[in-house]
Parts: structure tokens; C-alpha cells; sequence
């Protein structure tokens, strides 16, 4: 009854061409304008993202896919035993077949829905020619602001229905970190949660299926204006080999390959020391060293 996937993303952005230009050039995603603004693509689902004009800059929906509509009427029903306000909201606009809105206790938009939209065929690539890893696993993950980890943990946890994946707890270049990592497919993690968050989302990973065309994605951030976060490295938890760089809206994007698949008979959650086991350092670390 839980989870299937993260069907989709939503944003508000100030600027739609440069995030058009962005998705098809950076992410090498397709773009389809609509009257509403933007839908990205990536695999066999018609939209994996919704783009909206205004000021906010940030996520205005996570979409959640359920089987069926027991699954959905189940995770309604949690909800509302939790106090939680869920409401009826028009499928037309995400394109599903049944679509519910309800938020998280640090306010987040979260929808869930049955009976997406696929593509007449699944979408190809020319810039991710290995295509994305996707499909049944969802579109990636996201990283999320908490107000309370703890609360909203045990939100996602008990009441949503996201399994714990682990912890990470470190110290980065100074800055404290806490964060916790949480699975409802057999991908690592689709759902991370911090504090101390600026914005609503702090990233969105999407997935690769070859190493080269990581390469050929950070190449692109290189050699164009957007700005990289975290150069190329390896996270402990998920073994994600990523990067990190800025979307046009401020938030980031980690575009990464080799994330590791969890089988829930066999794991045993954890707390990592580190962020990253090598590399995904700020690139101003990265020093013009003196001639010999
Ligand atoms: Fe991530």
C-alpha cells in the first residue's frame, strides 16, 4: 500500500527560457511548452516535471505514485487519521487519472496520484544517450527541508510509508550536517531530509546509466554559465558517483550514475560519518597553485 514512486516534480520559476534552454541543453531532457509553462521529459512518462511562472523559485509539488485506487484511498484514510487536510484536486493538471494534495509538517506540497501519462514511446536522448535510470524507480530524488527532522521522519515514515534507508551526521568544511535518507522502490534513497534549508528544496538527483555520460553532462556545466556546486565524487550511503551544480532557479541539481538498489529483506539502516567518501568539494577549494 505504499509509495510506487516520485512520479514528478513541480517548480515555480522566474524564468522559464532560461530554464527551457537549461533542461535541453545541461539535463538533456525533453521540453514541451504548454499553456501552463513547461513539462520536462526523461523516460516513458510524458512529463517527469511542471514548470510554472512566479516569483517563488522553488518546489511547489512533489507527485507520488500509488498502484491503484486502494492504494490511494489507504494512504488518504492515514492521512486523515493524522489530522492531515487532503483534498481533491483536478487530474487534468498533471495529466493523471486521480490526484490528492496535502502537506508535510514543514508545509511542503506533496501530491498523490494513480494512472499517469505515458509517452507514444519512451524518450530518447541525444545529450544521455545511456537514457536515465527511471521509469519504475521514479524520476530520482529529492532533497527536502525539514522545520523538525524528527517530525518530519516520522511523517514520511509512518503515516506516507517510506522505509529508512540511513543517516548521514558530519561535519562539512565546517558547516554541521544531519540528514536522513528514505526508499519506497528499490532505489537507495528518493527522499532526503535536512534542516536549516534555505529553500523548500535543496536538490533534485536524476540518474544516468553510464559514467561517460556524467562526464558529458559535467563538461556541459563546465563549459557553460551555470554554476557548479560540488565537483564530481561519491556518496557513502546510496554510492551515487554525482555532481552538483545550480539550476536557473538557485536550487541545485545532482546529476549522477552507479546509485545502489536497497532489497528491503536484507537492509539494515545506518549512520554515515561523511557526505561523500571522495570528491564533491565546493570548487573554490580547488586553488590556481603557484608555477614551479
Ligand atoms: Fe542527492
Amino acid at each position: 500500500m505504499s509509495i510506487q514512486q516520485l512520479g514528478f516534480l513541480a517548480f515555480e520559476v522566474t524564468d522559464l527560457v532560461a530554464w527551457a534552454g537549461f533542461a535541453e541543453r545541461i539535463l538533456g531532457m525533453g521540453v514541451t511548452r504548454t499553456g501552463a509553462g513547461l513539462e520536462l521529459r526523461m523516460d516513458g512518462h510524458a512529463r517527469r516535471f511542471f514548470l510554472t511562472e512566479g516569483p517563488r523559485d522553488d518546489l511547489t509539488a512533489m507527485g507520488w505514485q500509488m498502484a491503484d485506487d486502494a492504494a490511494l484511498d489507504a494512504l488518504v484514510e492515514r492521512l486523515r487519521a493524522e489530522g492531515c487536510d487532503v483534498t481533491e484536486a483536478d487530474p487534468a493538471e498533471r495529466g493523471v487519472r486521480r490526484l490528492v494534495r496535502f502537506r508535510d509538517p514543514a508545509r511542503n506540497p506533496n501530491e498523490a496520484y494513480i494512472g499517469p501519462t505515458m509517452g507514444a514511446a519512451p524518450f530518447e536522448s541525444a545529450l544521455v544517450p545511456s537514457g536515465f535510470v527511471a521509469d519504475g524507480l521514479g524520476l530520482g530524488h529529492l532533497a527536502l527541508r525539514a522545520k523538525n527532522r524528527a517530525e518530519s521522519l516520522r511523517f514520511y515514515a509512518e503515516v506516507v510509508g517510506f522505509r529508512l534507508s540511513d543517516h548521514i551526521v558530519c561535519e562539512v568544511y565546517g558547516h554541521p550536517v544531519s540528514v536522513s535518507f528514505l526508499h519506497t522502490n528499490a532505489r537507495h534513497h528518493t527522499l532526503a531530509l535536512g534542516e536549516g534549508l534555505p529553500k523548500r528544496l535543496h536538490h533534485f538527483m536524476i540518474e544516468a546509466r553510464s559514467i561517460d555520460d556524467v562526464g558529458h553532462a559535467y563538461d556541459r556545466v563546465i563549459r557553460s554559465d551555470v554554476t557548479l556546486q560540488n565537483t564530481l565524487g561519491r556518496h557513502p550511503n546510496d554510492r551515487m558517483l554525482s555532481f552538483y551544480a545550480d539550476t536557473p532557479s538557485g536550487f541545485q541539481f545532482e546529476f549522477g550514475c552507479g546509485g545502489r538498489l536497497v532489497d528491503d529483506d536484507t537492509w539494515e539502516p545506518m549512520t554515515h560519518g561523511c557526505t561523500s567518501e571522495w570528491g564533491h568539494h565546493p570548487p573554490g577549494m580547488l586553488r590556481p597553485r603557484k608555477p614551479r
